[in-house]
């Protein structure tokens, strides 16, 4: 597609690697190359993390049982996975990305948006900039492919990003955004899940540009908000912007409980999901926390908080957690209390530096952990990972047969 003589009032990439954990297996591994390899459990009762190119054909994909995608491709090398690999090539990528804008968002381990808008007189056209960051990632890991999209919001992008995969480039002008989108199936749009793809369809609406063509009232009227925001997407729209580097003062997570409560290990319970969450955001978002505060409601409304400066910056739920139920101490109020909350405040950007420093020592480790856990939540929710979770919870290294109870061959 051209974009010479298109306006581009902002410019987004959505860059994603190939077969991300597959990719890393084969180039770490020459004998792995050109086969079809399948990452995870040996076991045969978790799922499959990665399928390589090679073994798709057999119709094996990510998330599908690892029994099943041996039964359909039995020459496969399955391969347990190396998470603390996988996040070190990520950081590599994550620099890539770094080097051309300032404005990143990890979505995964091995997937940004990156905001390019302003850079085209310093990088040069969409083209050019796609280019460039390919090739750039290549070197950088020493030989890994990244599919990107590049057109003027995050939704487009990503949809681009996935159109010519692998290795794929493709840009996609704001103003032919609309066009390039109508042909595709309603599964590609975002937020689109089965339940949601059979009422489309159950309207006639097979295709983005039939819900383009509608109006957004009467999408309104038959799906709610949700059908407003599928007709903005079908348009090519996208009010989301990329969450990079400046931006919210504090990151928080609190929650109004059904039951007052004042047994600490009750409090403390909810203070573990909220440094879940919180940690989480903070490594989406690549920031750190220099203060922890918790604050707890009483049952007559009264705000109670405490808060504490760390000696150094964390994005590890575990340390959040950690000056949670120490600050908890502090407070002299028995309760009971009708919210919990956590927040991390005095946020700034995990830089390179500060990443050399910490990635060498202790901390970091638990930090590789939770990043590879988010990456696996991204890919197949929360749910199929709460035995993982317990087990970083237990400072564990990862253990891939979270998916079965009792099975303990996994990678240690
Ligand atoms: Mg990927």
């Amino acid at each position: 597609m051209s974009n010479s003589d298109s306006d581009w009032p902002s410019v987004v990439a959505h860059a994603d690697m190939d077969a991300f954990y597959a990719a890393v297996e084969q180039m770490d591994n020459p004998e792995l190359r050109g086969k079809p390899v399948l990452v995870g459990p040996p076991s045969g009762r978790g799922v499959v993390l990665t399928a390589s190119y090679e073994a798709r054909p057999y119709k094996v994909g990510s998330a599908m049982p690892m029994f099943k995608a041996r039964k359909l491709c039995p020459e496969a090398v399955i391969v347990p996975p190396r998470f603390e690999r996988y996040t070190e090539v990520s950081r590599t990528i994550m620099g890539v990305f770094a080097d051309f804008s300032p404005r990143v968002e990890a979505i995964s381990l091995d997937e940004a948006f990156i905001d390019l808008t302003g850079s085209e007189d310093l990088l040069g056209s969409p083209d050019t900039i796609g280019l460039s960051l390919k090739n750039a990632v290549r070197e950088a890991t020493g030989g890994l492919t990244v599919s990107v999209g590049i057109s003027g919001t995050k939704y487009v992008a990503k949809v681009a990003s996935d159109f010519q995969k692998p290795d794929g480039l493709t840009i996609v002008p704001p103003d032919e955004a609309r066009a390039w989108l109508a042909p595709m199936p309603v599964s590609r749009l975002w937020g689109a899940g089965p339940v949601t793809q059979k009422k489309l369809q159950a309207l006639g609406l097979h295709t983005i540009g039939d819900v383009a063509a509608c109006g957004d009232d009467w999408l309104d009227e038959k799906l709610g908000a949700m059908g407003r925001r599928f007709n903005q997407l079908a348009q090519g729209q996208d009010p989301r912007v990329i969450e990079g580097r400046r931006g919210s003062k504090s990151v928080g997570s609190e929650r109004t409980l059904a039951q007052d409560i004042s047994d600490p290990e009750q409090i403390k319970f909810y203070l573990r999901r909220s440094a879940e969450q919180v940690g989480q955001r903070l490594r989406r978002k690549t920031r750190v926390a220099w203060g922890v505060q918790v604050k707890l409601k009483t049952s007559d409304f009264r705000s109670l908080t405490r808060q504490h400066q760390r000696e150094r910056p964390t994005d590890v739920a575990e340390d959040i957690y950690n000056d949670g139920v120490m600050l908890l101490e502090k407070f002299d109020d028995p309760g009971p209390f009708r919210l919990v909350g956590l927040s991390a405040y005095d946020i700034e950007q995990s830089g390179e530096d500060l990443q050399g420093d910490l990635f060498s020592q202790g901390p970091m480790r638990r930090h590789d952990l939770e990043v590879a856990i988010d990456d696996l939540k991204e890919r197949f929710g929360s749910n199929v990972l709460k035995r993982a979770d317990d087990l970083a919870r237990a400072r564990q290294t990862p253990n891939l047969d979270f998916l079965g109870d009792e099975d303990k061959e996994g990678e240690q």
